[in-house]
């Protein structure tokens, strides 16, 4: 039996330590920000590359603070990419401004910079790049096309903690970069986390005041915020599993790269990697015409998979007025259809590719 994905087992390789952080933080009488979370936010900070770090209560609420931080609000348009998962657009939709989707390059699954500037508008505000899997997007380009039209870059980085584009890690080539730490993510909490980093100490500030109720100073509140806030208990989770980090996206490499091995000559569409790219593999994704029969194969055989995604965002009912068809993004569309996560994660033996290798034939 391979699982998808096995959770209790990266608590019970550092049970002792994780033990300690919580009890440590239950002992404090602090419960809500305070030492740990500022300990994390120096950590994660240091780890990213870039200069500011602000923890928040998930992902989701670390993209719609980072857009709200830029100003982004009713009447603005953010493009974002056709093949994500929804939480990209949800954040767009949460300040009340209008996703703008923007179809895929085909080999990477990442938004096609070249098919970003026909779709920006005079309502354009900023450019939503998602690093999907893990693979870090084509920044450079999305960059200079950002600089172009005075839009701003918010990176969504929820699946790629630690990936390096072209050398620098994740962490501040944009505006600002936000991370989730959902329990399934590379560093994971065991409950809802987020932050967002940035080199821009402004936009720090502002997703801090958002996230506190917009106030800086206790009971003066300068904007209408919300309550999104790093927890203690997870932010001193979180620094146990950070320690961890590499050598956990080093066991997910080598899991990566012997699935490259083993599945070579099966016909699958594997994952491919530009030479700028060093990715973590969030997920191991393939890609095949008959992805319901491949699926059903492997889970008689016991192997654990997902589809990352099933339903593209567009195809959502929840985006049903935005009048989108199926065809009007035909790469998102088709990807839905073929994707297929295999088993992933630092707690699986580079063996198992060969065992799903096995059970694919
Ligand atoms: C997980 C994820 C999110 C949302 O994170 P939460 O912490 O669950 O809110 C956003 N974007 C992407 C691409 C994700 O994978």
């Amino acid at each position: 039996m391979i699982p998808f994905l096995d959770l209790r087992a990266a608590y019970l390789e550092l049970k002792p330590e994780i033990d300690d952080a919580a009890g440590r933080v239950l002992n404090s009488g602090c419960y809500i920000l305070g030492e740990e979370v500022e300990a994390f936010e120096a950590e994660w900070v240091a780890y990213c590359e870039a200069k500011h770090a602000v923890g928040v209560a998930n992902g989701l609420d670390a993209l719609h603070l980072a857009l709200r931080a830029l100003g982004v609000g009713p009447g603005d348009e953010v493009i974002v990419p056709s093949n994500t998962y929804i939480a990209t657009w949800l954040a767009v939709s949460q300040c009340r401004a209008t996703p703008v989707p923007v179809e895929p390059d085909a080999r990477t699954y990442n938004i096609d910079p070249a098919r970003i500037e026909q779709a920006i508008t005079p309502a354009t505000r900023v450019i939503m790049p998602v690093h999907l899997y893990g693979q870090p997007a084509d920044l450079d380009p999305i960059l200079a096309v950002a600089r172009k039209h005075g839009l701003r870059v918010v990176e969504d980085a929820a699946q790629a903690h630690g990936a390096r584009y072209k050398g620098r890690r994740i962490g501040a080539h944009g505006d600002a970069v936000c991370w989730s730490f959902y329990p399934g993510k590379n560093l994971g909490a065991m409950g809802d986390a987020g932050a967002v980093t940035t080199d821009d100490p402004e936009i720090a500030a502002r997703v801090r005041r958002l996230g506190n109720y917009g106030s800086d100073r206790k009971y003066v509140n300068v904007e209408r915020g919300v309550n999104s806030r790093l927890d203690p208990l997870q932010a001193a989770i979180l620094r146990v599993k950070l320690a961890h980090l590499n050598d956990w996206t080093e066991r997910r490499r080598l899991l990566a790269s012997a699935y490259m091995d083993s599945l070579a000559d099966t016909g699958l569409t594997l994952p491919q990697v530009p030479e700028w790219a060093e990715p973590v593999w969030h997920l191991y994704v393939v890609r095949s015409p008959e992805r319901d029969a491949l699926q059903a194969r492997l889970t008689e055989k016991d192997v654990g998979t997902l589809i990352h995604y099933p339903i593209p965002p567009h195809m959502q009912a929840a985006y049903a007025d935005l009048h989108l068809a199926p065809e009007a993004l035909p790469l998102a569309q088709k990807l839905a259809g073929e994707v297929l996560s295999l088993p992933m994660g630092p707690h699986l033996s580079p063996e198992a590719a060969q065992q799903v290798r096995g059970a694919i034939a």
